[in-house]
């Protein structure tokens, strides 16, 4: 499973933050998937995908059912996980919370944006945001979610993930509205001239009303054959952001 970007933060009780952005390199899914896709809703080999999470959740350090994924539906609402899902399905939303140790919560996209937050006693999230999720609000969601559990919105820490760049992502002028009155910042224009959204700007914007400067992947995923793109591609699988807070002992 290749990793495009990681990296670890030492919690004050002796636990660390681990967060990564995977990207589609060191997996056994085969055209067009290859090679590293953790989807299962896209249509390949439900075998490979089963052994991509395997390998993901070993370079982990967990085992497989300690990932947490979710059927993301481009909306606004936020799960709370207490553990590892066991037989249960996962939960249709776009950002998962937790505040257990060692398990891992994983946002999937091929161009949309991936958040992973962490607060500074480890409640973590992991969110999923395209231009629908800006306009839903999905991120200030994330962030009242860890606010209503006494987190100071400015003390959380914020990834923000590989996604489509503005150059390489026309919508049609209605789009661009809609998302441009949630974000304005997310309004752009494509290297063609033609209207775009800058869906990663308008996440960095709901960010940063809460002052949550984030740390921030800029790779663009049509433009850089190490990552799935959907834009780019069409059938193709899903890489994800992963944020896992590991107990002490480990
Ligand atoms: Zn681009």
């Amino acid at each position: 499973m290749g990793v495009l970007a990681r990296g670890d933060v030492a919690l004050a009780d002796g636990s660390v933050v681990a967060w990564q952005f995977t990207d589609r390199t060191d997996g056994v899914s085969a055209p067009p998937y290859g090679e590293a896709n953790l989807a299962l809703h896209v249509d390949d080999d439900p075998d490979a995908v089963a052994a991509n999470r395997e390998r993901l959740a070993a370079n982990l350090g967990i085992g497989v059912d300690d990932l947490v994924t979710m059927t993301q539906v481009h909306g606004r609402e936020l799960v709370v996980v207490a553990g590892p899902l066991g037989e249960v399905e996962p939960p249709q939303a776009d950002a998962v919370l937790t505040e257990a140790q060692d398990v891992a919560l994983v946002a999937q996209v091929a161009d949309c944006v991936p958040i992973l937050l962490a607060g500074p006693q480890g409640t973590i999230a992991a969110v999923h945001a395209g231009w629908r999720g800006v306009v839903a609000g999905v991120v200030p969601a994330s962030i009242e979610a860890f606010v209503e559990r006494g987190v100071q919105p400015a003390s959380i820490r914020a990834w923000v993930g590989p996604a489509i760049c503005p150059a390489c992502y026309e919508v049609g002028d209605d789009v661009r509205e809609q998302v441009a009155a949630a974000a304005e910042s997310a309004y752009a224009v494509t290297a063609q001239g033609t209207p775009a959204v800058d869906v990663r700007a308008g996440v960095l914007e709901q960010l940063a009303r809460y002052q949550i400067a984030a740390e921030v992947i800029e790779t663009c995923t049509a433009e850089d054959d190490r990552l799935y793109s959907y834009r780019r591609d069409g059938r193709t699988g899903r890489q994800a952001g992963v944020i896992i807070r590991r107990s002490p002992r480990r």
